[in-house]
């Protein structure tokens, strides 16, 4: 006997919610481009999906008091097309997911609800300390993207919650994104590494993606090289970073890591990479600033 499946479709994100709270056992369904490969392989059984792709107010975006709100059912697409000039270090990062298809479908609302250590939209919210935006029949809530994901494939959100948007600040200076694959496209990151300048506030932001059980800030790199920097003036002056530097950077963020043998890479590779790529994500970004 096949087993029954239900599809509950809201059109208002208040209808989502209400239906949410009265269909606990419902599965949340976006772009389905994590969602359908469970189902796919049975993984996952639920007796309901709540269908979030007919909410006008999931696929905005729109400017915030000096910050961007983007409404969890953005596609990475549309985040490269519409956001790029804003959100630089999100859009790098969105051109590495999988296939023009699942860039396409997939959204960056669906990328943190997985919360997996691999998600390839999550480094670039941690170095703008995005807000997660969570909506129940309780009210609204916003978390920090880092008490948001509390492990891996593990997140704050409630059972009665939803994820209706994330909100960071644009780009105030040059941002990078830098992944390790075992091929060129389509590929799950062996490590990655996102990184932002905000001369404002003369700081520099990393966070390692895929060499640790969740987004790893290197912080003691960045508090390394933000010294380095006045030290030399170097926020004025832009003068070109020293080698030294550099490789120092590269081996704190390095040190940050946490990472594990797996089918993709050792955690001795990671941890070498992760240096790599931090050394390169900073020399790129402070050469454009
Ligand atoms: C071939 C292939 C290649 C891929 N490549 C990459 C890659 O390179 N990098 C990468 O990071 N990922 C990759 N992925 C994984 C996937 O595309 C991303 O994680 C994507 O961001 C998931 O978004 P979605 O909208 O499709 O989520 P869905 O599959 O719709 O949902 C994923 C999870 O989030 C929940 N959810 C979705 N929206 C909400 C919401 N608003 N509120 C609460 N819960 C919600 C769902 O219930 C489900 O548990 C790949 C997947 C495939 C199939």
């Amino acid at each position: 006997m096949p087993s029954q499946l239900d599809i509950l479709q809201p059109a208002t994100l208040a209808e989502a919610i209400e239906m949410r709270a009265a269909h606990p056992e419902a599965i949340a369904l976006a772009g389905g481009t994590d969602l359908m490969v469970e189902l796919n392989f049975d993984r996952l059984r639920p007796p309901a999906v709540l269908d979030l792709t007919r909410i006008p107010e999931l696929t905005e975006w729109a400017p915030e008091d000096g910050r961007i709100r983007v409404g969890a059912g953005v596609s990475y697409t549309r985040i490269i097309d519409e956001l790029g000039d804003r959100l630089p270090g999100l859009a790098i990062a969105s051109r590495t997911v999988g296939s023009l298809q699942i860039r396409n479908r997939g959204t960056v609302g669906g990328n943190l609800a997985t919360a997996s250590p691999a998600g390839d939209g999550l480094p670039p919210l941690y170095t703008s300390d995005a807000l997660v935006e969570l909506a129940s029949p309780r009210g609204t809530r916003r978390l920090p993207v880092a008490e948001f994901v509390t492990g891996p494939k593990r997140t704050a959100l409630a059972p009665d919650e939803l994820i209706a948007a994330f909100v960071l600040p644009p780009a105030a200076g040059p941002q990078q994104f830098a992944k390790v694959g075992t091929r060129n496209a389509m590929v799950i990151a062996v490590c990655s590494v996102s990184l932002a300048l905000w001369p404002d506030e003369r700081r520099v932001a990393t966070c390692i993606g895929s060499a640790g059980p969740m987004p790893l800030p290197a912080a003691d790199a960045d508090a390394f090289i933000a010294g380095v920097l006045e030290e030399h003036d170097a926020w004025s002056t832009r003068a070109p970073l020293p080698d030294v530097a550099l490789e120092r950077f590269g081996e704190l963020a390095g040190q940050a890591a946490r990472p594990i043998d797996d089918v993709r890479g050792t955690a001795a590779y990671r941890r070498h990479a992760v240096g790599v790529m931090a050394r390169r994500t900073l020399s790129w970004a402070w050469s454009a600033l």
